[in-house]
């Protein structure tokens, strides 16, 4: 019997990188999006990681007649009430074109946020990356689960690994920031990598 299909309901090259590693050994085929041709991006409307997350996978799970699995995550930061949360993605969108490479609106992003905490003190600069993954079977979520990493903001980037704003998230309890882990260091403690271990216990059940 062929394995069943799970589709990654997203087109960011670091979130496919992550899942794939963690759930690499389940009884699925992880596919990319790629193999579905030229389906446009949704709007993300939602308040919440969970709305996004679950309006994204049934999205992409009706364009493509599959299973599919997607990541709502972003960077939440104390001393600016929660932001960039939901928002994470786009966060400097006034200062780089949507059109702009991955790298280019990543770098916009961090160069924002070290200037929004310019004057903010070392012991307020806790912050905590959010993940929510929703399975949909294209009429309902089957799975969602959440996780948190916490974290402060450094001073300026460090690390050549990961994604986003981990050259400036210094994990907690490590001394260097998520761009510092090798892969499976930071899949062990992330906020990603932890809902994806409770994922992928509940896939099994269900499997
Ligand atoms: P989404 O596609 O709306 O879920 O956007 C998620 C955004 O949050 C990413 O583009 C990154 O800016 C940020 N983010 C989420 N997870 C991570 C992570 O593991 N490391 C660094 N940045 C992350």
């Amino acid at each position: 019997m062929s394995r069943p299909t799970i589709v990654l309901a997203t087109r960011n090259p670091g979130k496919i990188r992550e899942i794939r590693q963690v759930l690499t050994g389940l009884e699925v085929r992880i596919a990319a999006l790629d193999e579905f041709g030229q389906v446009p991006e949704p709007a993300e409307t939602g308040d919440t990681f969970a709305q996004n997350a679950c309006e994204k996978a049934h999205y992409y799970a009706k364009a493509t007649g599959q299973w599919c699995l997607a990541d709502d995550s972003g960077l939440m930061v104390d001393a600016l009430d929660g932001l960039p949360g939901v928002q994470s993605a786009r966060y400097a969108a006034g200062e780089c074109p949507p059109s702009a490479p991955r790298s280019v609106s990543d770098a916009a992003n961090n160069r924002k946020l070290l200037a929004a905490l310019a004057d903010v003190a070392e012991e307020n600069r806790t912050a905590r990356f959010v993940c929510c993954l929703a399975l949909s079977d294209g009429q309902r979520i089957r799975i969602q689960t959440f996780d948190t990493v916490e974290g402060r903001i450094g001073h300026a980037p460090r690390g050549e690994n990961g994604f986003g704003y981990d050259p400036l998230f210094v994990v907690e309890g490590k001394g260097r920031t998520a761009a510092e882990l090798p892969a499976d260091e930071k899949n062990a403690v992330s906020h990603r990598g932890k809902a994806l271990q409770h994922f992928a216990r509940l896939l099994r059940e269900i499997l």
